[in-house]
C-alpha cells in the first residue's frame, strides 16, 4: 500500500500568533507513522519562512500556488525556483479558489506543474467540478479536461498527487458521500491508467478535499481510491491532529 499524504492547506488565514500557537500546540505534537503517512502544512507564504524553522522536521511546508512562466517582471508573484531555494519540496497547484477567483485556466494550471517539475517540487494537483457541471452529468468530462491539460508537462510521476476537490464540497460542509468521492477518484485513476501508465496509476496518491473533518475522515480514508486528504477549515484546528491520526 502506498504512503497515504495529508495535507493541510491554511489558505489565506492565520496570524504570527496563530502559527507559533498550531505549531507548537497541535502540529509538533502530532503522533503518526512516517513510514505509513507523510503530512504536508501550507501557510500563507509570508509565514513559511517561521513555519519551516518551528515545525518538526518529518511536518514538510507546502506552498499554496508558485507563478506560472513569466519572462518579464512579475510583481507579487512567487516562483517556483524561490520556493525550492527555501528548502521547500510541496507546492499546491490549480485550487479551485484560484481557478475561480484569480481565472486560472486548466493551461496556466499546466505551466505551473511544469514549473514545479522543472523545481523538483512535488505538486498537488487541484482538480474538481463545479455543482452546476455535476448536476449536469458533466463530473467526468470536467476531470478529463483537467488531466489531459496537465498531462504534457508531467514528466515524473513521482512528483504528482491528484487532489480531487469537488467546488461544491470546499468550505461548505457538505462533504461528497465516500461513494461519490470513491468513485470521481477510481474515474481518475483509471484516467492515469489509460493516458500514463498501470504502475503509475497504482502509484500515485489521488487525495480528497472538502469539508473533510475529524467526523468523515474515517469513512472516506477506507475507501479503495482514497490515498489521503487536502484539508482546509480544520486544519486550522486541534480537529487536525485527529485527522492525521485517523488516517494513520
Ligand atoms: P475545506 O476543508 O475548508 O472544505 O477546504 C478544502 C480545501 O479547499 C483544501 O484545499
Amino acid at each position: 500500500k502506498k504512503r497515504y499524504l495529508v495535507g493541510g492547506n491554511w489558505k489565506s488565514n492565520g496570524s504570527v500568533t496563530f502559527v507559533r500557537d498550531m505549531i507548537n500546540n497541535v502540529l509538533n505534537k502530532m503522533k503518526f507513522e512516517e513510514s505509513k503517512l507523510e503530512v504536508v502544512i501550507a501557510p500563507m507564504i509570508i509565514h513559511v519562512p517561521s513555519a519551516k524553522a518551528m515545525l518538526h522536521s518529518h511536518l514538510h511546508v507546502c506552498a499554496q500556488n508558485i507563478a506560472a512562466e513569466g519572462k518579464k517582471a512579475q510583481t507579487g508573484e512567487v516562483k517556483a525556483e524561490q520556493v525550492q531555494d527555501f528548502g521547500l519540496k510541496w507546492a499546491i497547484v490549480g485550487h479551485s479558489e484560484r481557478r475561480q477567483h484569480y481565472l486560472e485556466s486548466n493551461e496556466l494550471v499546466a505551466e505551473k506543474v511544469k514549473r514545479c517539475q522543472e523545481c523538483h517540487l512535488t505538486a498537488i494537483v487541484c482538480i474538481g467540478e463545479r455543482l452546476e457541471e455535476r448536476e449536469a452529468g458533466q463530473t467526468h468530462d470536467v476531470l478529463k479536461q483537467q488531466l489531459d491539460a496537465v498531462k504534457a508537462s508531467v514528466k515524473d510521476w513521482s512528483r504528482i498527487v491528484i487532489a480531487y476537490e469537488p467546488v461544491w464540497a470546499i468550505g461548505t460542509g457538505k462533504t461528497a458521500s465516500p461513494e461519490i468521492a470513491q468513485e470521481a477518484h477510481e474515474f481518475i485513476r483509471k484516467w492515469i491508467q489509460g493516458s500514463v501508465s498501470d504502475a503509475v496509476a497504482n502509484a500515485t496518491r489521488i487525495i480528497y478535499g472538502g469539508s473533510v473533518s475529524d467526523a468523515n475522515a474515517e469513512s472516506l480514508i477506507t475507501q479503495k481510491d482514497i490515498d489521503g486528504f487536502l484539508v482546509g477549515g480544520a486544519s486550522l484546528t486541534e480537529k487536525f491532529g485527529t485527522i492525521v491520526e485517523t488516517v494513520n
